[in-house]
Formats: structure tokens, C-alpha cells, sequence
């Protein structure tokens, strides 16, 4: 389903937020990197498509209602093989019944999982007075505790989206820090330019968060995606 529609398929169910194969699904048109998703409705097929997609794997739970998936325990990775899968998905479920037992589930979200890599993160947020802005940052504990990060009003050239990654403090560890291989810094340049260009495309999105997105020697994967509208 392209953008727009995606987009307006929310409205019209009365949601603002798009889910995560949804927010994916999007990024992609943009020709941003993604790890491989499908969208299972029961256990067969979830058995099915990890199949397809390859162990390991991970299970996430698609729900409208769960912004936070991991909160509710609504997250398993490294999951190897059929048995593992079996009981990913049960597990899940039982965790979503008990700590958001209202939501309304649409089934398990089938990924690839994607290899370690260093962990940055995209975002963007709407300010009534100036527009889009976007934010680029490392992940954890740099944005969490350290709030290492640097923001950008849409939309950006190439030279901000450069200055963007080369000005937070935590810089050195993307050139490579203590025999770490360096980050694709191209990688998240072309991420940060794309998301620039989505937001300009969809001036009713009200936050977006690509988080976390893991950075190789060569390119760069968006594990999770948030798009929120207005
Ligand atoms: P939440 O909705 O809680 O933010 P995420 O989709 O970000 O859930 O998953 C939580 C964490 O699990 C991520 O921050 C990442 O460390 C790990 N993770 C999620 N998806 C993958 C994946 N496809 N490959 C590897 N790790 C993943
Ligand atoms: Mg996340």
C-alpha cells in the first residue's frame, strides 16, 4: 500500500498512530533500509514466514493499542528456530493479555534480525511555529542520559545533515573508536535526507521516530519505526 494510503487508512480507522510494519512500509518507499517484515495473523503463519524470512528471527506484537512494545512485553529476539518461535509467540501473547489486556491485537509481526551494529537514532517532531524538526542522535544511554543529540528544521541539505552527525560529542565512536570498525556515515546521511524528504511529503505527521537504527561498515538498518500524526 503506498504512503498516502497507509496514511489515510489510519484516519479513517480513527487512529494517529501507524504501527510499526505500517511506519516501515513507508520508509521504505522512500527507499530507506528496513529489516525484512511480514505481518502474521495466527501462529501458522507467523511458523510460516519466520520460515521464509530465515532464523533467527524476531516477534513483535502488532496492536494499535501498544506504542511501547517492548513495555508490555511485547518484544522477542534471537529466536532460532521453531520451538523458539512456538514459545515466542505464546509468551507474547500471555504478556500482552496481562499487561494490556484491552488492546486490540492483529497478530505478531515476523522479522529478520537484523546483526549488531552501532545504534543512532532519527527523529522528528512538529513545532506549531517552525515546522518539521528533525533530530539525529546515538542510541541509548547517549540520548536517554546523556541527551548527546542535535536538531536540524526541515528541510535539510546534504551539508546539515553532515554537520548534524559530525557535531554530536559521541562523534568518535562512529569514526571507530578503540579498534571498533568506523560507521557508514553516508549510510545515515542518505536515512536522515529521506526522513527530510518524507516529513516535507507528509506535513500532518506530528512525530516520527526511527529508533533504533543500526549502522554497519557498510549501510544502515532500521530496526524499529514510530510515525504518529496529527
Ligand atoms: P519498542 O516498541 O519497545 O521501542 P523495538 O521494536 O524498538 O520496540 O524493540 C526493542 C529492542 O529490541 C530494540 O531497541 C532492539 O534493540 C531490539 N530489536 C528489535 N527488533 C530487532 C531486530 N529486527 N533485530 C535486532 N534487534 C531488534
Ligand atoms: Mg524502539
Amino acid at each position: 500500500m503506498d504512503a498516502a494510503k497507509i496514511i489515510e487508512n489510519a484516519l479513517k480507522e480513527g487512529r494517529k498512530y501507524l504501527m510499526e510494519h505500517e511506519a516501515k512500509s513507508i520508509c521504505q518507499q522512500y527507499g530507506m533500509s528496513v529489516t525484512r517484515f511480514k505481518v502474521a495473523k495466527d501462529l501458522n503463519e507467523a511458523l510460516k514466514y519466520a520460515e521464509e524470512i530465515g532464523y533467527p528471527v524476531v516477534f513483535k506484537i502488532v496492536s494499535p493499542d501498544i506504542i511501547h512494545k517492548s513495555d508490555v512485553g511485547g518484544v522477542i529476539v534471537n529466536i532460532k528456530n521453531e520451538e523458539e518461535a512456538k514459545n515466542a509467540y505464546k509468551k507474547i501473547m500471555e504478556n500482552v493479555a496481562k499487561n494490556k489486556p484491552n488492546a486490540k491485537i492483529i497478530g505478531i509481526l515476523v522479522q529478520e534480525m537484523a546483526p549488531a551494529g552501532l545504534e543512532v537514532i532519527v527523529g522528528a517532531i512538529k513545532d506549531p511555529q517552525f515546522g518539521h524538526t528533525i533530530m539525529f542522535g546515538l542510541g541509548g544511554i547517549f540520548v536517554e542520559i546523556l541527551k548527546d543529540v542535535t536538531f536540524r528544521i526541515a528541510p535539510l541539505t546534504m551539508e546539515d545533515a553532515m554537520e548534524m552527525i559530525r557535531e554530536i560529542k559521541g562523534y568518535p565512536l562512529l569514526k571507530g573508536y578503540r579498534g571498533q570498525p568506523p560507521a557508514d556515515e553516508n549510510a545515515i546521511i542518505d536515512t536522515i535526507m529521506k526522513t527530510s524528504k518524507l516529513l516535507t511529503d507528509f506535513p500532518q505527521i506530528s512525530q516520527l521516530d526511527l529508533n533504533p537504527i543500526f549502522v554497519y561498515e557498510k549501510g544502515a538498518k532500521i530496526v524499529d519505526a514510530r510515525i504518529i500524526l496529527e
